[in-house]
This record gives structure tokens, C-alpha cells and sequence, in this order.
């Protein structure tokens, strides 16, 4: 190396992280990640790649824009309930909460008494207020979670009867049949996969019956020749010796309440009104808050469940008691708003989309999605782009997931919060400036 050797203008380690740009990035990004980066800066200055002036500039430009790998993705699918982009996303109120509940919080302290309170009371205090009819409820990991717990605190080493009609597959691999196995309980079928009655139920019912399990096929419906025994008559079995058998019902949604919407979907109350012991219920499908298991019903059965050692194997963070608890007392969650999308309003924005980026716009059928109402349609619009646009979008900086049919590209406002319509624009711009 001589005096004239530019590598001996490389910037030095304790220089770089003087600076303050890359001494900010250490709070953000710890100082090992910052070190790192620097490192690499200083190889490439080296090796002559960039001049040595630029090694800071390098460093930072390194740095991962985002604390988290995960991408935020803008939802033009028109399917509301998306498992593959997250299911549900939180209303402004439940991520406020979630920020707030970051710290240190009373999730399980009494501030007046300075002694130990109920974990995640004020949860459950709006979950049985939203379902007046629960004696009580409770919250765990998902809704899958929920139906262990109440099949192996119920009928563990005894008999769960299902019907045939109901031995589904919900998705995500999630099979009613191998998730009752690893209960321990046994699972007796009762019935025929389009017909079951509760006489079939009676038959089967013994001294060995833990539960009668009842699943909502939420994913698919079966038409023709059919019936199932209602929850209504179920509730009248008795076991061997009079006393009532346990309804265990898996509404699959999370839907609290009857939606004219959604007329075929069953909701937490009217199940209860008609006799269910308990519910099961997923927390971000069409509730619309974070990803959490509701147990919801008969006060002394929800007891024998948080009771069960399981149910601390199965228990929720403080995040996820405070985003559901914004999303039960807060405004509608996106899920409920994009589901009751105003027609017209849609509508004038797609044709503003449409007509910026001139192109057209055709009618679509948005879905409900996530294993939830299969055959809802819910009837919007969307601006029509040459399928190869598809990938530039979700590719894109923020990521537009749109939807492909039969060959062509569909951007669907429906579940994109309108004021990010002209993100979705600029997107739409850049996908169609390249190649078009
Ligand atoms: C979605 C669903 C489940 C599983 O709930 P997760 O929250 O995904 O664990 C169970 N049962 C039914 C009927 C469902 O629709």
C-alpha cells in the first residue's frame, strides 16, 4: 500500500458508528447488526467496489428497512378472511392496544390491593358482555386449541361423538378426526355423512360418552338429501343416569352474533340460546381480532376447562388479551367493514382506479374466505390488468396482492383501506410502466 492508496482513506470502525445516522441505527438495530454492516461496507471499499466516501452510505443502505422480516402487504384479492396474508387485520383500536399492553401492565395485578387479579379479566368481562348468554368464557392460543382443551378436559380416556357429516377437514391441516385422537378421547361416529338425527346420537350415547361434539363445516356445504340433529335436541339427551350430556359446538367463525349477512353461519348466542354447554370459536376470522381460541358457555364447564393443566399449555399472551378486548368494545373491525362494504362507494373507487391508470372495470365476486360462509358471494367490482401485472404487484414496495382469473390480473378494493387507494395506484402505475 502506498500513501496515494485510496483504501487507506476507508473510514474507521469507531469513526463509522460516530456518525449519527448509523449511531441511531444501533438503538434500532443493536449494535452487532450495525457492526456487521459496517464490516461489509469496508470489504467493498477494499476490494474497490465503492470508493472509500461511500463506505457509510453503504453501511446504512444495508440495514434492514424493518424491524421484522414479515412484509405489509396491501389485500386486492376481495377475500376477506385471507389465511395466506394473515386472516384478520386489526382494527386502529386493537393495535393501539397492543402498543399499549407492550410494557409492563396489570394483566395479572390488582393496583388497588397490590396482590395477584385474574389474568385477562377485562377480556373476559367484554366477551361476556358482546355474548350476554355465556356464563362465562375463555381465551386461549386458537380455535383448534379451544376444541383440545374442551375434548380432553370433557371426555379424555371416554367416547366424543360426532357425526359422520361432520368429520371435515377445515384446512391448514387441521382434521377433526387426528386432532380428537391426540386428545386422548375416543371418537364414536354416529350416523351418515348427509344424514344424522338425534336418535342417532341417543343410540350411541353411554356411560362411556365424554362430550357430544358438534363441527361447524365451515369450508364446504353438502346440499341434497341432508340433515343434521339441531342443537335444540341435543341439548334434551341425557346420559345413562338423567344426567345432561355436555353440547360441545365448534362454530368454526367467531361471528357472536346472528348477520342477516351471513345467514347459514352460526353465531356464539343463538347457539347458546338453543342449548349449547359450550362454544368453541376462532378469534381472527369473522370476530376480527387477533389470532385466540374462545371457549364461551356453562360457568362451571368453562371452569373444568381453565382448570384442565392444559389450558396453561394453551394460554394467550397480554397482546392478544388487549387486541381482542379493543376489538370487542372498539368501532367494527376491518373484517365486519369489508364484509358490509358500502356498494357504492366501492364501486366509485374502482372507477377512480380505473380510470387513472385507464383501464376497465368488470363486476367480481369478493369472498368471505377463511374457511368461513363457502357459499356468500359478495358482489364488488375490480379494475382489470394483464395478468403479468400480478407479480409486479405483490413484488412491489408496499406489496398489491390481486387476484389472477381465467389469465387476467383483478385488483379489488374491497378489503383495501381507502386511504390507501392511491398507494394501490402508484402501484398499479409502476406494474403497468413496466411492460404493460
Ligand atoms: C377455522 C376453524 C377451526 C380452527 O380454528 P383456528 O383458529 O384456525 O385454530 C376449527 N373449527 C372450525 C369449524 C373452523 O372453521
Amino acid at each position: 500500500m502506498t500513501q496515494t492508496d485510496p483504501r487507506r482513506r476507508i473510514p474507521r470502525t469507531d469513526a463509522l458508528l460516530a456518525d449519527p445516522v448509523l449511531a441511531a441505527a444501533v438503538d434500532r438495530h443493536g449494535a452487532d447488526a450495525v457492526k456487521a454492516a459496517v464490516r461489509v461496507a469496508q470489504e467493498q471499499a477494499r476490494s474497490g467496489e465503492i470508493e472509500p466516501g461511500q463506505v457509510a452510505d453503504a453501511a446504512r443502505a444495508a440495514l434492514p428497512s424493518r424491524s421484522t422480516s414479515l412484509r405489509p402487504l396491501l389485500n386486492a384479492t376481495g377475500v376477506v378472511v385471507h389465511t395466506n396474508v394473515g386472516r384478520a387485520p386489526l382494527s386502529a383500536a386493537a393495535v393501539e392496544a397492543v402498543v399499549a399492553a407492550s410494557g409492563y401492565v396489570d394483566v395479572e395485578f390488582d393496583v388497588a390491593t397490590g396482590a395477584r387479579a385474574r389474568r385477562g379479566r377485562g377480556t373476559l368481562a367484554a366477551l361476556r358482555d358482546a355474548v350476554p348468554a355465556a356464563g362465562d368464557a375463555l381465551v386461549v392460543n386458537n380455535g383448534a386449541a379451544a376444541l383440545v382443551l374442551a375434548t380432553t378436559a370433557l371426555a379424555a380416556g371416554r367416547e366424543v361423538l360426532v357425526s359422520r357429516g361432520e368429520m371435515v377437514e377445515i384446512g391448514d391441516g387441521f382434521r377433526l378426526p387426528d386432532l380428537i385422537a391426540s386428545t386422548g378421547a375416543r371418537l364414536r361416529e354416529v350416523g351418515t355423512t348427509n344424514r344424522t338425527t338425534v336418535d342417532d346420537y341417543a343410540a350411541a350415547l353411554g356411560p362411556q360418552t365424554g362430550c357430544v361434539l358438534k363441527v361447524h363445516p365451515s369450508n364446504f356445504r353438502v346440499e341434497g338429501f341432508t340433515s343434521a340433529a339441531p342443537v335444540e335436541q341435543l341439548a334434551r339427551l341425557a346420559g345413562p343416569d338423567g344426567a345432561p350430556v355436555p353440547i360441545v359446538v365448534d362454530i368454526g367463525s367467531g361471528l357472536l352474533r346472528r348477520d342477516p349477512l351471513l345467514p347459514d353461519e352460526p353465531d356464539a348466542a343463538s347457539t347458546l340460546a338453543a342449548g349449547a354447554t359450550i362454544v368453541t370459536a376462532s378469534g381472527d376470522k369473522l370476530l376480527g381480532g387477533p389470532q385466540a381460541g374462545l371457549v364461551l358457555g356453562d360457568a362451571t364447564t368453562v371452569e373444568r376447562l381453565r382448570r384442565h393443566p392444559l389450558a396453561r399449555a394453551l394460554r394467550v399472551d397480554k397482546l392478544t388479551l388487549a387486541a381482542l378486548e379493543a376489538t370487542l368494545r372498539g368501532p367494527a373491525s376491518p373484517v365486519t367493514a369489508y364484509l358490509h362494504a358500502d356498494a357504492d362507494a366501492l364501486r366509485a373507487r374502482t372507477e377512480r382506479l380505473a380510470e387513472s391508470v385507464g383501464r376497465e372495470v368488470v363486476p367480481v365476486e369478493g369472498r368471505v374466505g377463511g374457511g368461513g360462509a363457502p357459499g356468500v358471494p359478495l358482489p364488488g367490482w375490480a379494475v382489470v390488468l394483464p395478468e403479468a401485472c400480478a407479480e409486479r404487484l405483490r413484488t412491489g414496495d408496499p406489496g398489491v396482492v390481486a387476484r389472477i382469473e381465467r389469465g387476467r390480473c383483478l385488483v379489488d378494493l374491497r378489503c383495501v383501506p381507502s386511504e390507501s387507494d392511491g398507494e394501490v395506484e402508484r402501484a398499479v402505475r409502476a406494474a403497468l410502466a413496466v411492460g404493460g
